[in-house]
């Protein structure tokens, strides 16, 4: 099976998160979303969630050296030995720098860098709507792609729940942490010749063949 080393840049509800689901399950390669193992951690009650809290319910971003660690941990597990998808890292200079150090030492180069676009007021709405399952953690949206009962999962009747940093004031610091922080990231790798922009408004399905195609290569 063919496999894939990239990064999704994006900001929040550009949609990074289901792409990476999509892409790991196509390719042979290990999904790892920053944002998923800190909520998790959080959840957890780790000493890494304790740490990271109060950065997630701000909306501000967990410092660089906690954040590369975990990754670096991450890349070095099994299921990451041919490939990888990485969503919501690297989000700011330092963290790109200490990526391509980890990579170049597991002589690892990255295939693409996919810069996934969405205009300001689509991710104010995405954000705003969207909802995820209490016990499975299937997604929906309320507008979008609305569950069939109320606040119930379709698949396994969990509550469905919405992230603390998805209510309105925390959107708004994170949009601007994105603009400030991660944002020049695009330039960054545009330099290094391996960026592709992605039209990010559209069908999940869509946007994910828009994915394959930037990526050049055939999927299984
Ligand atoms: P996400 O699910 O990717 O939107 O991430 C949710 C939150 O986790 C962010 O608002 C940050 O507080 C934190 N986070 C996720 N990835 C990173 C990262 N690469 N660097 C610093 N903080 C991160």
């Amino acid at each position: 099976m063919a496999s894939v080393r990239v990064v999704l840049l994006g900001p929040p509800g550009a949609g990074k998160g289901t792409q990476a689901k999509l892409l790991r399950e196509r390719f042979e390669a290990c999904q790892i979303s920053t944002g998923d193992i800190l909520r998790k951690a959080v959840a957890d009650k780790t000493p890494l969630g304790t740490e990271a809290e109060r950065y997630l319910n701000r909306g501000e971003l967990v410092p660089d050296d906690v954040i590369v660690g975990l990754v670096g941990e991450r890349l070095q597990q099994k299921d990451c030995a041919e490939g990888f998808v990485l969503d919501g890292f690297p989000r700011t200079l330092p963290q790109a720098e200490s990526l391509e150090d980890i990579l170049k030492a597991m002589a690892l180069p990255l295939d693409r860098v996919l810069s996934i676009q969405v205009p300001h007021q689509i991710i104010v709405q995405r954000l705003a709507g969207r909802r995820n399952c209490q016990e499975c953690g299937t997604l929906y949206h309320m507008n979008f792609d609305p569950p069939r009962n109320g606040e119930t999962c379709d698949r396994c009747n969990g509550r469905l729940q919405q992230r603390d940093d998805d209510r309105e004031e925390t959107i708004t610091t994170r949009l601007r942490v994105y603009e400030s922080q991660t944002a020049p990231l695009v330039n960054y790798y545009r330099q290094r010749g391996n960026l592709r922009e992605i039209d990010g408004v559209g069908k999940v399905e869509d946007i994910q063949k828009r994915i394959i195609d930037a990526l050049g290569r055939p999927a299984n």
